[in-house]
């Protein structure tokens, strides 16, 4: 399997993964090099969470944010989760690193909830090997209770993929999470086979279309038209849709015309330390939500 053996990402802005050496064995040494020091790096201290607000777009406020992981190695510096979250997947310290994710971004959640005076929304990515696990609804249950988070105000997020190679089962899993309250969000749909089979049968809440899509809203009226289908097609099945990598106004305008329900990107707020999310209602660039 060529494709798992990735750790560096090119930042062409296409997810491709480029690889340190194309030798199997010195690929393999390296990762190894790079389980060992991942497995470090709680430890040390080197994960942090980034933040990404996330807008309602008919009240036009911030509602909660997406906790997005970072690894700031002493000596390669930023390593994007994109490369070490497939190796963490496969390695089984995922299991470790989302334990790690769910107690912080429940405690920074719980810190939002008294400063702002209201409850926050905490949206948290996770592998698919993760939520067919027990640990996984046990370290959810526990920092919820801990840091006094209502269920409801969790969203879990999780891709096609993670949940493709054993639905029946992972079904299962998500309809016990949502008994609890949680919310699930379908993850970068529209990027993958977004078949129409699967969410169907999924018992999702939300569906987060791809930035793959957003991207070109304004230049192509083909992705213009399947935008606004899957759009219509998600609220009649009841699920509210959340726009990933909003980068323009007009993209943004779009989009509000269309009636998404919820969005994120860089132009309504990049992925931020914890200290520079800023109260809500917080109406960003406040002209631009008085178009029509
Ligand atoms: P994702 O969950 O789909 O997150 C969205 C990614 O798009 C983030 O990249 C975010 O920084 C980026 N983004 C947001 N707005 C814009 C925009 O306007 N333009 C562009 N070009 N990009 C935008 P990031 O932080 O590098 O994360 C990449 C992926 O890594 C995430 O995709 C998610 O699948 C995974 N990931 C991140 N944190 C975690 C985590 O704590 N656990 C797990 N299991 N996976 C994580
Ligand atoms: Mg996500
Ligand atoms: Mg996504
Ligand atoms: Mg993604």
């Amino acid at each position: 399997k060529a494709d798992t053996a990735m750790f560096v990402v090119k930042e062409d802005g296409k997810d491709n993964y480029c690889f340190y050496s194309e030798d199997i064995e010195t690929r393999t040494i390296q990762r190894v090099t790079i389980t060992n020091e991942m497995r470090k790096s709680i430890k040390n201290n080197e994960l942090i969470l980034n933040y990404q607000p996330i807008f309602d777009l008919k009240k036009m406020h911030m509602i909660g944010t997406e906790a997005l992981i970072r690894w700031i190695h002493p000596t390669r510096g930023y390593v994007s989760p994109q490369s070490f979250i497939p190796l963490a997947e496969e390695t089984g310290f995922i299991k470790d690193i989302t334990r790690w994710v769910v107690g912080n971004a429940c405690m920074q959640n719980s810190i939002w909830n008294k400063e702002f005076g209201k409850d926050m929304k905490i949206s948290i990515n996770i592998s698919g090997r993760d939520f067919l696990e027990d640990r996984f609804l046990e370290d959810l249950k526990e920092f919820s209770l801990k840091y006094r988070i209502q269920s409801s105000c969790v969203q879990l997020e999780i891709t096609e993929t993670s949940v493709i190679s054993d639905i029946d089962h992972a079904i299962e899993k998500l309809k016990e999470l949502k008994k609890l309250g949680f919310t699930i969000a379908l993850d970068d749909f529209g990027s993958g086979y977004s078949s129409l089979t699967y969410i169907r049968k999924l018992p999702i809440d939300a569906l987060k279309i791809d930035r793959g899509f957003i991207n070109s809203i304004t230049e192509n009226e083909n992705d213009k038209n399947i935008v606004k289908m899957i759009i219509d097609m998600a609220h009649l099945l009841d699920f509210k849709v959340i726009a990933e990598g909003i980068e323009t106004v007009e993209q943004l305008n779009i989009l509000k015309d269309f009636g998404c329900d919820m969005a994120q990107g860089y132009y309504l707020g990049k992925p931020v330390g914890p200290e520079e999310i800023k109260s809500p209602p917080l109406f960003l660039r406040g002209r631009l939500f008085l178009c029509p």
